[in-house]
């Protein structure tokens, strides 16, 4: 309908235009729907950690003479404003990678240093799985960016890396220069030997809130926004993430970054605002 009216009106201006045109609508209309459908699973990912929540208040009132029961739902409120919490800081975080410009505040960032934390923030999950984390080849490789978006970055795959998998399984990271010739490539691979990722999921786990198990991803504390948080930031910093994976036996996630080259600073890479 509007599409083809606005071919019509722009008709004598030549096709060229007016497939441009035609395209731009399409364009317009795909950023308008993904919006919607993204403001509707916000709203449904809040309220059912609220509606839980309020729910299991009213069952405490009701229980007040029962200290066994209190102490169960008080313990189920604190699953749900956990997940409540975990969604906003995601939520933030997400919002956070969308809008800054990284490469304003960009500077060599370790490799070693990026991979301890990332580490660090799963090893209580790990440790309650039995799950090994090991690293290696980090050693001397600096990547340019934005410090904490890149640990956001890392962290978020080694912690799936983590969530996905049965327990007494290992978790690798690897890292390694790799030479292109549009400069050199720092390559960071996280690799598990968990439950892996179906060949049609795997465009779409980068999706905000596509998950291949809604219920699994609940119970590991999941939001769904991990993998669109890694995305967003790689592109920033002209850099990709790439997955293999197969079903049952494991997955590998590789961050392809900017190398920060010897004698590379910040005054000589400051990008102009645009
Ligand atoms: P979530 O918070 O659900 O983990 P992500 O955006 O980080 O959200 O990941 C999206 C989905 O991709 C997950 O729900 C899961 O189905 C799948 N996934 C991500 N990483 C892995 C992995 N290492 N192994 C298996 N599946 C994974």
């Amino acid at each position: 309908g509007e599409a083809l009216a606005v071919s019509a009106r722009v008709a004598p201006l030549g096709s060229r235009l007016v497939l441009l045109l035609v395209e731009d609508l399409t364009e317009a209309r795909r950023i308008e729907a993904v919006r919607r459908d993204f403001v509707a699973n916000v709203s449904h990912e809040l309220k059912t950690p609220v509606g839980a929540l309020s729910l299991l208040s009213e069952a405490v009132m009701d229980a007040a003479d029962d200290p066994e029961a209190v102490t169960r739902f008080a313990g189920r409120m604190q699953i749900e404003a956990t997940r409540l919490t975990n969604l906003v800081q995601e939520l933030i975080d997400l919002s956070r990678v969308q809008n800054d410009h990284p490469l304003e505040d960009a500077e060599p960032v370790r490799v070693d240093e990026l991979v301890a934390e990332a580490i660090d923030r799963s090893r209580q999950t790990a440790g309650t799985k039995n799950i090994t984390m090991a690293a290696g080849g980090t050693t001397d490789l600096r990547v340019w960016g934005h410090r904490g978006q890149l640990a956001a970055a890392l962290g978020n795959l080694v912690e799936n890396a983590v969530n996905y998998s049965p327990a007494h399984t290992r978790v690798g990271i690897a890292a390694r220069r790799v030479t292109a010739p549009g400069g050199d490539l720092i390559e960071i691979a996280v690799t598990d030997q968990g439950i892996g990722i179906p060949d049609k999921d795997k465009e779409r786990i980068f999706e905000r809130f596509y998950r291949v198990d809604p219920a699994r991803s609940r119970a590991t504390g999941g939001t769904g926004l991990g993998l669109a948080i890694v995305k967003h930031v790689v592109a920033s910093h002209g850099g990709e993430v790439t997955v293999w994976s197969t079903e049952g036996q494991g997955s590998t996630f590789t961050l392809r970054l900017p190398e920060a080259a010897a004698g590379r600073d910040r005054t000589q890479d400051r990008r102009t605002p645009s």
